[in-house]
C-alpha cells in the first residue's frame, strides 16, 4: 500500500487548466444535511486555513444551491453519526482567478471518499460509525471501489484499530494529519463527501437517552454480506458451511455436536469478570462443550473473528469488543453481562445487532443483582467512573443508588462510575438466566420464514352487487392471486379485504382464506363502498393494496 499520490497518469496541466476553467463541480443526494453524499469534480484542500475550497468559474456546479442555508446547520454530516454538532462538513468558496495567486495545487488522481471517523479507539463505533457506513457508501457509487482513496478527516491518529479500515480497499487510507505532506493545496479530482446512514441501528444518547435508531433500514443480510467480505480480506477461511445452519446448541446441525464450543470474550483492563475460570467451568459443564476465551489485549483481531465465526455461543461483559458477535454463525447465542446497577435494557447496541431481522442470534442478557459481588474504584479518573473529583453528597447518592437512572451521552458520573465496576459473576444465576433463556430460544426455522419475499398485489379485483330488500344488500368482491404468488412456495396465502362505507372514516377489516367473498353482514342497499384488498404471505409478510374498487349496492 503505497501512501504516494501517483501523479503519473494524470496529466498536469490538463488537470490544471481544467480546475481553473471549469472551477469545483458539485451533485448531491439528499433533501437534508443529514441525508446528504456529495460527488465532486475537482474539490480542494488547503491544508494550513484547514478548509474545503469551491472553487467557482462560470462553468462551476453546486447542486443543492443552498446560498447561506449551507450553513444552517451545515451542507451535510461528516459521519454516520446523525446531525452531530462537531461533525458537520462545509467549505470555503474562492473564485478560479484565485489559484493564480495561490500555491500551485497537486492533484490527487484517486477517486477518494472523504469522512470524518466517529470514534476510532473504540470497536463498536469503528465498525457502527466507519466501517459498515463506508462499505455501503461504496457499494452505493461504483466508483469507490477497491483502488478508491479514503480519507479520514476527524484529526485523530490512526488509532488500534487502523488494520480494520484498510480492508476496505487496497490503497493506504490518510489521515488529515498526512494531507499536509502533498502540499498546500491538494485538489481531489474526484471525489465523494458524507456516509450512507443505512445500516446504523443504534444511537448514542445526544438528545435522548442511548437505544435502536427510530427506523432501523438494515436487515442481517447485509450485516452478514459485509462481515463474510470483510472476512475474506482477512484472509479467514469461514468454519462453516455457508449453506448449513451455524453452530446451534439445540439442533446441532452444521457440524458435529462435539466440535461445538463456547467463546467468552474477556477484557483484561477494565469492567473485569473477576471469577472467570469458574464461569468457565460452569459453562463447560452445563453445555458440555469446550469453552476458549478470547481477548484484545492477547490476540489479533483477525484471530479473534476466526474463532468467533464458527462458536455456537458468544459470551461477554457488555463492552466494545461485543460488535464481534457480527461474526458468529447464523443460530448461536449472544450471553450479555451486566454490572451491578446497569440495567441491560437501556443500553442495548448487542441487543439491537443481535435482533436486526434475518440475524439469526439469539440474544441474552444477564445482570449482576448482588452488590456484594461488585467491585467499585470511586478513586480512578472520572473517565473510568471515579467519583472522588465530585462533591460529597453526590459521591454519597451514587454509591447508595442501585439503579442508573436514564441519562444522556457521554460524561454521567453515574454511569460512568456504575459500569467500570467489576463483577464476580453468581454462577447458579447466571445458569438459571441461560437455562430460562435458551428455553425460549426460536428454532432457526421459525426466525427465519422459508420466504422474505413479499406478495405483489392481488390482480384483476372486482366487485358485484345486488340488492336483496330494502334492507339488505350483497357485496361480492373477487380478485386473482399476485402473479410472484406461482414462482414461490409459501407456507399460509390468505387476503385482507377492508371494507368501508364512502364517507365515513373507519373500515371493517377480514382476513379471508380464498378469492372471492360475500359480504352481507353490515351491507346496506343503495350505499357505495371503497375496498381494498391486499395478499398475506405466513401470517405477517404484508402485499401492497390492489387500487381501491368503487362499489354500489
Ligand atoms: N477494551 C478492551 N479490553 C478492556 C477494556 C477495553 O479490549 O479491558 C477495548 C474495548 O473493546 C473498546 C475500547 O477498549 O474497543 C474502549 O473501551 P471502553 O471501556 O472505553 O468502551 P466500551 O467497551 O464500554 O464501549
Amino acid at each position: 500500500q503505497s501512501q504516494e499520490l501517483s501523479q503519473a497518469h494524470i496529466d498536469y496541466h490538463v488537470a490544471l487548466q481544467a480546475l481553473q476553467e471549469h472551477g469545483t463541480r458539485m451533485v448531491c443526494t439528499g433533501k437534508m444535511h443529514t441525508d446528504r453524499i456529495c460527488r465532486f469534480d475537482y474539490l480542494c484542500y488547503c491544508s494550513e486555513a484547514e478548509d474545503f475550497v469551491f472553487f467557482h468559474s462560470n462553468s462551476s456546479v453546486m447542486l443543492p444551491s443552498l446560498g447561506s442555508r449551507r450553513f444552517q446547520p451545515a451542507l451535510l454530516d461528516f459521519s454516520s453519526v446523525e446531525d452531530h454538532n462537531t461533525q458537520y462538513f462545509n467549505f470555503l468558496e474562492l473564485p478560479a482567478a484565485a489559484l493564480k495567486f495561490m500555491p500551485k495545487p497537486v492533484f490527487v488522481p484517486d477517486v477518494t471518499l472523504i469522512l470524518n471517523r466517529f470514534n476510532p479507539d473504540n470497536l463498536m463505533h469503528v465498525f457502527h460509525d466507519d466501517l459498515l457506513p463506508v462499505f455501503y457508501t461504496m457499494k452505493q457509487y461504483l466508483d469507490l471501489d477497491d483502488e478508491a482513496r479514503l480519507v479520514f478527516m476527524e484529526g485523530w491518529a490512526e488509532g488500534p484499530h487502523f488494520d480494520l479500515y484498510r480492508l476496505l480497499s487496497n490503497k493506504q487510507p490518510l489521515l488529515k494529519e498526512q494531507l499536509r505532506n502533498f502540499g498546500k493545496l491538494m485538489c481531489f479530482t474526484k471525489s465523494y463527501i458524507g456516509l450512507s446512514k443505512m445500516t446504523t441501528w443504534y444511537q448514542y444518547g445526544f438528545v435522548q437517552p442511548q437505544g435502536p435508531k427510530a427506523n432501523i433500514l438494515v436487515s442481517g443480510n447485509e450485516i452478514r454480506h459485509f462481515a463474510r467480505a470483510l472476512m475474506e480480506k482477512m484472509n479467514i477461511s469461514r468454519l462453516e458451511d455457508p449453506e448449513k445452519d451455524g453452530g446451534s446448541i439445540e439442533d446441532g446441525k452444521g457440524k458435529d455436536k462435539k466440535d461445538e464450543y463456547i467463546v467468552v470474550f474477556s477484557r483484561s483492563t477494565t469492567r473485569l469478570i473477576l471469577n472467570e475460570a469458574e464461569l468457565i467451568l460452569a459453562l463447560a459443564q452445563e453445555f458440555q462443550m469446550k469453552v476458549v476465551t478470547v481477548s484484545m489485549e492477547e490476540q489479533s483481531f483477525p484471530s479473534i473473528v476466526e474463532v468467533i465465526s464458527g462458536a455456537s455461543m458468544l459470551v461477554s461483559m457488555h463492552g466494545a469488543q461485543l460488535i464481534a458477535s457480527l461474526f458468529l454463525p447464523r443460530g448461536a447465542a449472544v450471553v450479555e453481562l451486566f454490572p451491578f446497577a446497569v440495567n441491560p435494557e437501556q443500553y442495548t447496541p448487542y441487543k439491537t445487532l443481535a435482533s436486526l431481522p434475518g440475524m439469526d442470534l439469539h440474544y441474552i442478557s444477564w445482570q449482576n443483582s448482588k452488590e456484594d459481588n461488585t467491585i467499585i474504584h470511586p478513586d480512578r479518573p472520572w473517565e473510568q467512573g471515579g467519583i472522588a473529583h465530585l462533591e460529597k453528597e453526590e459521591q454519597e447518592k451514587i454509591l447508595a443508588s442501585k439503579n442508573v437512572p436514564r441519562h444522556l451521552c457521554c460524561r454521567n458520573p453515574e454511569w460512568l462510575f456504575r459500569i467500570y465496576q467489576d463483577t464476580l459473576v453468581d454462577i447458579p444465576s447466571f445458569l438459571e438466566v441461560l437455562k430460562v433463556g435458551m428455553k425460549t430460544k426460536p428454532s432457526l426455522k421459525k426466525a427465519r420464514p422459508s420466504t422474505t419475499v413479499h406478495p405483489g398485489r392481488v390482480r384483476e379485483p372486482q366487485c358485484q352487487t345486488s340488492v336483496l330488500t330494502p334492507n339488505e344488500a350483497k357485496l361480492t368482491v373477487s380478485w386473482q392471486i399476485p402473479w410472484n404468488l406461482k414462482y414461490l412456495k409459501v407456507r399460509e396465502v390468505k387476503y385482507e379485504v377492508w371494507i368501508q362505507e364512502q364517507g365515513e372514516n373507519t373500515y371493517m377489516p377480514y382476513i379471508l382464506p380464498h378469492q372471492n367473498y360475500t359480504f352481507s353482514e353490515n351491507i346496506k342497499p343503495f350505499t357505495t363502498y371503497l375496498v381494498w384488498v391486499r395478499c398475506i404471505f405466513n401470517k405477517n409478510l404484508l402485499g401492497p393494496f390492489a387500487d381501491v374498487l368503487i362499489c354500489r349496492t
